[in-house]
């Protein structure tokens, strides 16, 4: 592990105002060109949810801060490239039309269409929840933001996000083909005609099941290779669950979504799964020390993914649920020591190497030599 990508910011020195200024710059240049190409490289389903009209004024605010930090930057900062890296692709953002393109009427995306919108609103949003509530109650409290090996991780976070919208339609595609001579209508209509709450937590408590299982299977010897890339992260924080092998994601995508499907749960509620699961999923592997209590039984939280991710030998294989804890008591895996947190985090054995191609690479050839020998 390297650790010279760690960097430490402080305030006052002009370093926070130059990256958020360069980070927001970037991204606004991005997200004109999703204006731009909506067809190639924004999600159908999400441009639909969250509407033009707030993506243009989004990218109002963020232009706006881009320019003010890099202009701040300018002033205080002793090293200034990351403030005019700032500033000029904010203006080359508003050269290419800015928040006013003209978006053309619905033209039928295309077969694979990139996920550049959810890249951009879930870095967004993720970094403006989590960065704080890790500075307001840290686990590690001199861990940096940008802490080693944080590029590895924002590669996956990048391209899982990225390819989210091409991994939704094959997802969507195998449904019918997969289980549809398997549908039953009556079990849709008593699914459909539950309170929306009640839909909601059944589709949780399904897809954990689901999950539980699939995630014990990546456990197991010939699947280990590619599952060890995520237990590959010696730092837990909000970016570090995105470290996935993309055939893992796949994988659990569909066997979560096959059981959904199969059962006949409506489209909103289905959405409403995704958006909890999206920020649960990183709630549970952010630095943050809170001791929930009585509640940790309810909810995973991130003392008892923290668990799963130790390196201790005899704390392996413990807390395989996402959401419930419950099935790890029921399942004999549970382990959540009230108070206690794990010392160290990473892999029990052979290392995976670094960077996201390696991984991707090491572990495909570990799990066939594996299923051949
Ligand atoms: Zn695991
Ligand atoms: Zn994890």
């Amino acid at each position: 592990m390297s650790g010279t990508d760690t960097m430490v910011l402080r305030f006052g020195e002009g370093k926070i105002s130059g990256i958020l200024s360069a980070v927001l710059g970037l991204m606004s240049l991005a997200g004109v060109l999703c204006f731009h190409f909506p067809t190639i490289l924004t999600t159908p389903a999400l441009t639909q949810r969250v509407g033009v009209e707030h993506l243009r004024l989004l990218l109002t605010v963020v232009m706006a801060f881009a320019f003010a930090l890099g202009l701040v930057n300018f002033m205080i900062g002793r090293s200034r490239e990351l403030g005019l890296l700032g500033m000029i692709s904010t203006t080359v953002t508003q050269i290419l039309g800015g928040a006013s393109v003209q978006v053309g009427a619905a033209a039928p995306h295309g077969l694979l269409p990139l996920g550049m919108d959810a890249l951009l609103l879930g870095l967004l949003f993720n970094a403006l929840l989590f960065i704080p509530i890790e500075k307001l109650f840290p686990l590690r409290r001199d861990q940096p933001v940008f802490r080693s090996e944080w590029r590895v991780d924002f590669s996956y976070f990048a391209v899982t996000n990225l390819l989210a919208s091409v991994l939704m339609a094959i997802v969507t595609a195998s449904g019918p083909g997969l289980v549809g001579w398997l549908v039953v209508s009556p079990i849709h209509d008593w699914v459909r005609s539950r309170l929306p709450i009640v839909q909601f937590g059944m589709m949780a408590l399904v897809a954990d099941l689901a999950q539980y299982w699939i995630h014990r299977a990546f456990h197991t010897p010939r699947l280990w290779p590619l599952h060890a890339i995520h237990h590959s992260t010696r730092t837990m924080d909000w970016l570090a669950g995105s470290r996935l092998h993309l055939l893992e994601v796949l994988c659990t995508r569909v066997s979560v979504f096959l059981p959904l499907y199969w059962l006949g749960f409506p489209q909103d509620t289905l959405y409403a799964y995704i958006g909890f699961v999206s920020i649960h999923a990183v709630f549970i592997h952010a630095n943050v020390g809170i001791n929930f209590g009585i509640l940790r039984y309810l909810l995973a939280t991130p003392q008892f993914h923290h668990w799963h991710h130790t390196d201790e030998p005899e704390y392996a294989d413990k807390n395989f649920a996402v959401h419930f804890p419950v099935l790890d008591l029921i399942f004999g895996t549970h382990h959540q020591p009230r108070g206690k947190w794990p010392q160290s985090y990473g892999v029990i054995g052979e290392y995976p190497p670094s960077g996201m191609l390696a991984q991707h690479v090491h572990a495909l050839r570990r799990v066939f030599s594996r299923i051949h020998r």
